[in-house]
């Protein structure tokens, strides 16, 4: 049987190899999928800027004359392992062979946004002015929206298409994130010979921890250990622990707090113990809240209920182009791109998702 067309696309995309910082093969594919759409295509120097063999990529498409100019972004990286993607098409759905994650990360929406243009061209149907936002090296930092040439954007409304749960999901909240680097610094000495010589910095690290709030702090906030190293040898008081942590909430008096609680534990109870605690807090994103009643929930709300889905309106605990975005004064939302099992080797993609993202797509840009 002959695949859909989008589905064609889709599985074309998913081959291009484009893990984070390597992006160069897919956006010159894409660049020229674009142009032939009749897209003028700009790449920016985000790409020297992060390391990778590509910028981002901003597209636009003049519609109606004096018409809004509706902005929707996608990133082009995908996260490990990502090469050598064989996608495998069975009974309406797209996997993986199972070596590889899939990639409908986020390229089922940009597939869904090409398509939407070509079903435009050939039914007629009259557009708003339109810009693509292509980003690279999102997973791991959003760091190509972080380096985005915002000056040529020429809205001031986005719909990033990457975020998981059923089509008609629109992610109106998300939170900050602080990343917070700890040294542990206390005293090596024999442990079996002078034991009292010496400050342990793992007795610091496990004290420090089990006098903190961690995970699920409140509805808005939350907050995780996520590494720790150190240690030598049974037989050394260890000197030495780094631990990475983080905390997140979308109200920032409250991730403020939280952070600040976690730094001072750790340097309260490493003094008490004669030891130093160093610890480097970096804000990574803003958070982005998203009223109800704003115009951009009701565009898309009306599109989605055009389909005849009833719109879902969430709140995230991840953080994606969507935060910076809004941290850059362009109102977006993100809207669920049918993402299932994202960042696994189970990744899959519903063959009708594809579609009905591709005509939600429509909705939102046809005047
Ligand atoms: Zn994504």
């Amino acid at each position: 049987m002959k695949n859909d067309r989008i589905v064609e696309r889709f599985l074309e995309y998913v081959q291009v190899d484009s893990e984070t910082k390597n992006e160069g093969a897919f956006a010159k594919r894409l660049k020229e999928d674009l142009e032939k759409l009749g897209f003028e295509v700009y790449e920016d120097n985000a790409g020297e800027k992060v390391g990778s063999n590509t910028g981002n990529l901003i597209a636009t498409l003049g519609g109606n004359e004096g018409s809004e100019t509706i902005m929707f972004s996608c990133h082009m990286d995908t996260v490990s392992p990502g090469n050598g993607i064989k996608p495998v098409v069975k009974d309406g759905v797209i996997y993986s062979d199972g070596t590889t994650i899939l990639g409908g990360d986020d390229k089922a929406g940009i597939a869904a946004l090409l398509e939407a243009i070509v079903k435009m061209k050939e039914e007629n149907i009259d557009h708003c002015n339109i810009q693509f936002i292509f980003t690279i090296a999102e997973e791991g930092g959003l760091f190509g929206s972080k380096n985005l040439d915002y000056s040529k954007l020429k809205g001031n409304k986005c719909f990033v298409l990457d975020s998981g749960g059923d089509i008609g999901t629109i992610v109106t909240k998300g939170p900050a994130q602080d990343k917070i680097s700890v040294v542990i610094k206390g005293k090596p000495a024999h442990a079996g010979v002078c034991p009292e010589e010496g400050i342990s910095a793992i007795e610091i690290a496990s004290k420090a921890i089990s006098n903190m709030k961690l995970l699920r702090i409140d509805e808005n906030t939350t907050a995780n250990i996520g590494k720790i190293t150190g240690g030598v040898a049974t037989n050394i008081v260890c000197p030495e622990v780094k631990i990475e942590a983080e905390a997140r909430s979308t109200v920032i008096e409250s991730l403020d707090e939280q952070t600040s609680h976690m730094v001072k534990t750790f340097k309260a109870v490493a003094e008490s113990f004669g030891g130093v605690a160093e610890v480097d807090v970096e804000r990574m994103y803003g958070e982005f809240v998203i009223e109800e009643n704003e115009e951009i929930v009701d565009m898309a709300k009306n599109a989605i209920k055009a389909l005849g889905i009833e719109p879902i309106v969430a709140s995230t605990g991840g953080g994606s182009d969507t935060n910076i975005f809004n941290g850059n004064g362009i109102k977006s939302v993100n809207l669920s791109s049918g993402e299932r099992a994202p960042h696994t080797l189970q990744e899959h993609v519903y063959i009708k998702d594809l579609e009905i993202l591709r005509d939600l797509v429509i909705e939102l840009i046809k005047e």
